[in-house]
C-alpha cells in the first residue's frame, strides 16, 4: 500500500499538525502502520515515526423499522464499545442499539471487534408516553415526535379533543419536576388534563 502524503501528528514543538510524508512505508493487517520520516507542516522538524491506525470494521446490523428489517453493516473502530441504548448516525438517519450478540449470546456491551451482529431500530419518530390525569382517573396516550423534539414542564400537548400539561417525565432513571427533555429520552411523561374556560 503506498504511503500517505500526509499525516497529522504530535510535534514537540507546535502539538498537532500536519506533517509531510518525506519516505516510509505501510505494513500491517490488523492494522495500518506507517513507519517513515515526517517533517512537522509548522516549524519543520524532521523525525522518524510509527503511525498505527486501527483499519474500521464492517459489523453486521439489522435494522428494523416498524415492521420491516434490513441487513446492513455500520462502521467502528475495533476497540470502540457499543452499548444496548447507544444512539447513532446511520446514513443520515438515528437508530438506537437495542440487541447485541457476541457468539452465541446477548449481551448489554462489546468491543466492536467482538460483535457478530447488532440489532438496531430506526428512530427517525419516537412514541413518547403521556399518562394523563382526568380527575378520578389516569387515561395513557401515545403519540410520535421527532427524536429531537424537546418537551418542558408546563407545555401543553394537543391530544386532539383535549389539552394536557405536562407536570412530571420520567427521563431514563431520573424524574424530571421541570426543565426539558429530547422526546427520544422521554420514558413517561405525566399530565393533567387542561379545563377549557368558554365564556358565553
Ligand atoms: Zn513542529
Amino acid at each position: 500500500m503506498a504511503a500517505p502524503s500526509a499525516l497529522v501528528l504530535v510535534c514537540e514543538e507546535c502539538g498537532e499538525v500536519p506533517h509531510r510524508v518525506l519516505s516510509g512505508r505501510v505494513t500491517g493487517k490488523d492494522a495500518l502502520v506507517f513507519q517513515g520520516t515526517v517533517k512537522c507542516s509548522s516549524c519543520g522538524r524532521v523525525t522518524s515515526v510509527t503511525y498505527r491506525e486501527d483499519r474500521p470494521l464492517a459489523v453486521p446490523v439489522v435494522l428494523s423499522d416498524r415492521q420491516l428489517s434490513e441487513r446492513r453493516t455500520i462502521e467502528f473502530a475495533p476497540e470502540e464499545v457499543v452499548a444496548v441504548g447507544d444512539r447513532l448516525d446511520h446514513e443520515g438517519h438515528r437508530i438506537e442499539v437495542t440487541s447485541i450478540e457476541v457468539g452465541e449470546r446477548r449481551v448489554e456491551s462489546a468491543a466492536a471487534k467482538d460483535v457478530r451482529t447488532l440489532w438496531a431500530k430506526r428512530m427517525d419518530r419516537v412514541v413518547v408516553k403521556f399518562s394523563v390525569n382526568k380527575g378520578n382517573r389516569t387515561v395513557p396516550h401515545e403519540f410520535e415526535a421527532a427524536p429531537d423534539e424537546e418537551f418542558e414542564i408546563g407545555d401543553i400537548v394537543d391530544l386532539g379533543r383535549e389539552r394536557a400539561v405536562i407536570h412530571k417525565m420520567h427521563v431514563g432513571t431520573t424524574t424530571l419536576r421541570r426543565g426539558t427533555a429530547r422526546a427520544e429520552d422521554i420514558v413517561r411523561m405525566y399530565g393533567k388534563v387542561v379545563r377549557e374556560r368558554t365564556s358565553r
